[in-house]
């Protein structure tokens, strides 16, 4: 853990907003900091304290003599905040939108789908949370004495950790999901983005939600480490690499700290020769290129039938043409990386390809007239499962394109990753498809679209295999936040009389219950 020292001159929240105070308390205690840069332009947006373990655990503190209030109010209550919140982010969304295209060197159009992603998912968790989270009837079963339900129960004070390609949806999402649950939040954003949710948390505050719900932290891995062994937070979300998603996992297995893990992705799609190819080339590239393929769910390996494969590279030719790459205000597909260990990734990937004899259909070189991490988005081929482009994530605007011979090898190679996040299955035959889909071992399944399975609120998103622990979104993800609690109560007629199976134990009860065993289940 090699935090560098520096002393902090500046307020640098007030670079994001200078009418507001700063939401980093207690700036005049902080000693050391870290800078963030615009990646599109190389140019420093400004520092931030890099909380100490104490630092951290204060926050945490103020989350716990918070979480008191907010669990005691009612779901239509915390709903109506959550709202309060969702409004506020629509209608000042350009303010959002520059801050994330500042810190991340995005598009305008892929920040703007970030914030309506984000939009649909409040609405979701305060509209259907309600129900959701609501005590729910069970069955007694046998026992029709028995009166059964659940309640969910909030776990206290969540940690989130998030990371730096979706830095608004990745945050707000398990913030909203923790709250609605009854919880709240203390959040470490990742150190390369962390004004986004510097931006949610004065949001918070300009929209009116209850005082000290949200807390953030900012810095390193020493912030997120400390948020993870704290005994005061008790559970955590984790966005980022399946390296670190492992230490933290491992550290919450050991105080049995229950923890959600959103991790990396291979994601293959698989085009027959029955698909819409026009579409399906399309879906490739954007799949692929979109938030310059920083995305855990973007296409990173093609496969496409023998038939067509020829067909299917000459027309990703003729779309990549189309596509145009540069700063914001040229209003391009394609803006710049976020990160420069993450380019070094991708070059290496890149390299280890060609050695091994794959070559580029289209792109692949930094774009050197640019001053920040433009990288031209690469079609790649001659690839195979030994190449770290078709095994290892690599995480940037790339796509490999593999030929198969038959269902059978396309459902072997899209497996044959230690990943299960995503994939996509194109043709145009929806039984097949279906069919397929249930011999693919990832968490989400797109048949003929890609990524769209993210921005729908109601499906439950996360990994098989080394992509994840756990969900997020859906019912499955909002009780994930709950600690579930199973209450039995006895109907009116049964109030005052023994179970069979109390004591004293006797012979002829033992015949009984064994005759009934029998009968029942025999
Ligand atoms: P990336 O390399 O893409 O930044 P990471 O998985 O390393 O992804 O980091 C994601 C988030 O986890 C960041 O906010 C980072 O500061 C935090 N982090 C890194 N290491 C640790 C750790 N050991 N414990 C807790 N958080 C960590």
């Amino acid at each position: 853990m090699n935090q560098k020292s520096k002393k902090s001159k500046t307020n640098p929240v007030s670079l994001v907003n200078k009418q507001k105070p700063n939401p980093v308390t207690k700036q005049k205690r902080m000693t050391a900091s870290f800078e963030i840069f615009n990646p599109a332009t190389l140019t420093k947006i400004g520092e931030l304290p890099l909380y100490t373990a104490e630092m951290v655990e204060e926050k945490i503190l103020l989350a716990k003599q918070a979480q008191i209030i907010w669990s005691a109010k009612s779901l239509r209550e915390r709903a109506k905040e959550l709202i309060l919140f969702r409004k506020f982010l629509a209608n000042n969304k350009e303010e959002m939108i520059s801050c994330i295209c500042n810190e991340t060197g995005k598009t305008k159009m892929d920040a703007l789908l970030e914030v309506f992603t984000t939009l649909e998912s409040i609405d979701y968790v305060a509209n259907k949370g309600i129900k959701i989270l609501a005590s729910e009837k069970r069955s007694g079963g046998l026992m029709i004495q028995k009166k059964c339900y659940v309640n969910y129960h909030a776990h206290g004070v969540v940690g989130v950790i998030s990371p730096w390609n979706y830095p608004l949806i990745l945050s707000v999402t398990p913030i909203m999901n923790a709250l609605m649950a009854g919880n709240t939040v203390v959040i470490k954003p990742s150190e390369v983005t962390p004004y986004t949710t510097l931006k949610a948390l004065e949001f918070f505050q300009r929209a009116g939600l209850t005082n000290g719900i949200l807390q953030v932290v900012t810095g390193k891995e020493i912030a997120g480490a400390a948020l993870v062994n704290s005994p005061n937070t008790n559970m955590i979300c984790f966005t980022g690499s399946t390296a670190t998603g492992k230490i933290i996992a491992e550290a919450c297995g050991k105080m049995l700290k229950p923890v959600v893990l959103e991790l990396g992705g291979k994601d293959p799609m698989i085009v027959f020769k029955d698909a819409d190819l026009r579409r399906a080339v399309r879906g490739a590239l954007w799949g692929g290129f979109a938030n310059a393929g920083q995305t855990c769910i973007s296409v990173e390996r093609v496969y496409v039938e023998k038939a067509i494969y020829n067909e299917f590279i000459s027309l990703l030719k003729e779309e990549y043409g189309k596509i145009k790459q540069g700063s914001k205000e040229e209003f391009p597909s394609v803006g710049s990386m976020t990160l420069p260990r993450q380019v070094e990734i991708v070059e290496s990937h890149y390299k280890d390809a060609k050695a091994k004899g794959a070559f580029f259909v289209a792109g692949g070189k930094r774009i050197l007239a640019e001053k920040g991490l433009f990288h031209e988005p690469a079609i790649v081929i001659g690839v195979n499962h030994e190449m770290k482009i078709m095994s290892e994530e690599t995480f940037g605007p790339e796509i490999s394109v593999m030929e198969f011979n038959s269902e059978e090898e396309a459902i072997y190679l899209a497996n044959n990753s230690e990943y299960g996040l995503s994939a996509s299955i194109w043709t145009s035959d929806s039984t097949r498809a279906k069919s397929i889909a249930q011999k693919i071992q990832a968490g989400s399944i797109c048949i003929n679209d890609v990524v769209a399975n993210y921005m729908i609120s109601d499906l439950p998103f996360g990994g098989f295999k080394k992509s994840g622990l756990g969900r997020v979104h859906g019912k499955e993800g909002l009780r994930a936040y709950a600690q579930i609690q199973a209450v039995t109560i006895n109907r009116w007629f049964w109030r005052f009389s023994d179970e069979l199976w109390w004591f004293p134990y006797s012979k002829k009860i033992y015949s009984y219950v064994s005759r009934a065993v029998k009968f029942l289940f025999g």
